[in-house]
């Protein structure tokens, strides 16, 4: 029987790089896959895919909406290939998780593809096309998340779908109902918008992307609604039934009256849940939350010393890139290191156009501590390479602590702000405050200049281009 220092259950982002940091700090490490390609949700049926799909649509819709405006003309209709499209996004999987065979090839990382189940704390049965045993000294649990659902739901995979299904459809929906206003809803529902499909979406609460600043909120639903998404918000999704080719969704908004829509394809995009199907947990003895999730202390330990837990499996915000920073944490608490990680500091992405990112404490969040904030604000329209682009939605939004002016939250809305937040967050990893941001030169013309202005507007009002 093979003995490893650590075996790793699951090559999603957190997985494969926590195995990647393992095997760096030189343990003889194995990673556990139940499917054939490496990755997990994120490289498989998740970030890559989705933002393959979004990237691909964003420039169909330059090309029919935006391109006369800067002085291009294409004789004949632009037609989307919707087929090529699809295969351009699993050709983009394939090329992103056959890197991640490679980077387990070089750093000599032994792949086991089955289904990984604890016999007991330091053995491991492994199910694939032939059932093996290996030893494990410790063991990292990364087995993720799949779609969650709502009880009276039926999701047939076909019409009445999960985000899964609905990155490879066989052809645009004519009308599309996303029954979830988050993240995940939003963005597959602009990519169906952007192809040509009636798309609605059916949100319970009073605003989409309700965990992030309501400003957000805000500006994302007035874009959205100008590119022709309609929200249904308050409203309690109470049925879903298809009949043939159509699914009939029922809800009650908040008057309390019955509202139906009709559509060919029903997206339920609600949330995940933790996944520990196959786990054997209950062999080693591991702790499940009532929520499913693996129970884990402060160094994402389990109740069974020897197994960890990282991801989308435990506590905290699914992000692909928050399962990878707990990933390098346990590989280098196994390495005796004392790591750290500030989960303020993990920044939030949607990648709708305007793309809408955060880091740290929202103006609720402030007003609900009482905690005593200034704000500053910058407007995107303002910029003169927003103008010269013809991206001009959004604003960037500092809060800082009225005291000190460190700052304690960054929100944005606008192009290219998923990549903006990483000031955001190195700023406030080394605690700054609105002062510094101010004071450092942002090469002009820059969509970052909006990070300067707003740092100005909260220091005493200084936006010096507004
Ligand atoms: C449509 C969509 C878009 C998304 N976009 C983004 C984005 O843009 N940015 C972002 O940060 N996050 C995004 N996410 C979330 C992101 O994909 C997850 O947070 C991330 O994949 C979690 O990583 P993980 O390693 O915890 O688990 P996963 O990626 O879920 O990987 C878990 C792996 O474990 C395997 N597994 C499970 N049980 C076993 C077992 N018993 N034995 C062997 N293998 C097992 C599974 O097959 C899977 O491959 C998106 C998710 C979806 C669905």
């Amino acid at each position: 029987m093979s003995v490893y220092d650590v075996a790793v259950i699951g090559s999603g982002p957190g997985g494969y790089v926590a195995a990647i940091r393992c095997a760096q700090l030189g343990m003889k490490t194995a990673i556990i896959e139940k499917y054939n390609v490496l990755g997990g949700t994120c490289l498989n049926v998740g970030c890559i895919p989705s933002k393959a799909l979004l990237d691909s649509s964003h420039r169909y819709e330059d090309a029919i909406k935006h391109f006369e405006d800067h002085g291009i003309e294409i004789p004949g209709e632009v037609k989307v290939n919707f087929k090529k499209m699809v295969e351009r996004k699993a050709s983009v999987v394939d090329q992103t998780t056959k890197g991640i065979d490679f980077l387990m090839s070089k750093n000599n990382i032994d792949v086991f593809t089955g289904v990984g189940s604890f016999v007991d704390a330091t053995h491991i049965e492994i199910k694939g096309e032939e059932t093996q045993t290996i030893e494990a000294k410790h063991t990292i649990i990364a087995t993720g998340s799949k779609p969650s659902t709502l009880p009276f739901i039926t999701l047939d995979k076909e019409r009445v779908i999960t985000s899964t299904e609905a990155l490879k459809l066989p052809e645009v929906p004519k009308h599309l109902v996303v029954i979830g206003g988050g993240v995940i809803g939003l963005e597959l529902g602009q990519v169906y918008r952007r192809l040509g499909a009636e798309v609605s979406v059916i949100e319970y609460m009073d605003r989409i992307i309700p965990t992030m600043d309501s400003a957000q909120s805000k500006e994302l639903t007035k874009a959205l609604k100008k590119q022709g998404v309609k929200f249904f918000l308050s409203h309690k999704v109470s049925d879903v039934t298809r009949k043939g080719d159509e699914v009939t969704i029922t809800a009650t908004d908040k008057k309390d009256k019955e509202v139906t829509f009709t559509g060919d394809y029903c997206l339920v995009s609600v949330g995940r849940k933790p996944n520990t199907e196959g786990l054997g947990a209950d062999k080693a003895g591991i702790k499940i939350t009532e929520r499913g999730q693996v129970e884990v202390n402060d160094h994402l330990q389990t109740n069974i010393s020897n197994i960890y837990a990282i991801g989308d499996v435990i506590k905290g915000a699914m992000l692909a890139h928050k399962a990878e920073e707990e990933g390098v944490f346990v590989a280098e608490t196994l390495a005796g290191q004392k790591p750290h990680i500030d989960y303020n500091l993990i920044p939030g992405v949607v990648y709708t156009w305007p793309e809408v990112a955060s880091v740290g404490k929202t103006e609720e969040q402030l007003k609900e501590t009482k905690v005593a904030y200034k704000v500053g604000q910058f407007p995107m329209r303002a910029l003169g390479r927003s103008r010269a682009s013809g991206d001009i939605e959004g604003f960037v939004k500092i809060l800082t602590d009225e005291t000190t002016d460190e700052v304690l939250g960054v929100h944005m809305v606008g192009a290219r702000v998923a990549d903006l937040i990483a000031e955001a967050v190195v700023a406030m990893e080394f605690r700054a405050s609105a002062e510094d941001i101010s004071r450092m030169s942002h090469a002009h013309p820059t969509y970052a200049e909006a990070v300067k202005e707003a740092a100005l507007a909260a220091t005493g009002d200084r936006a010096l281009h507004i």
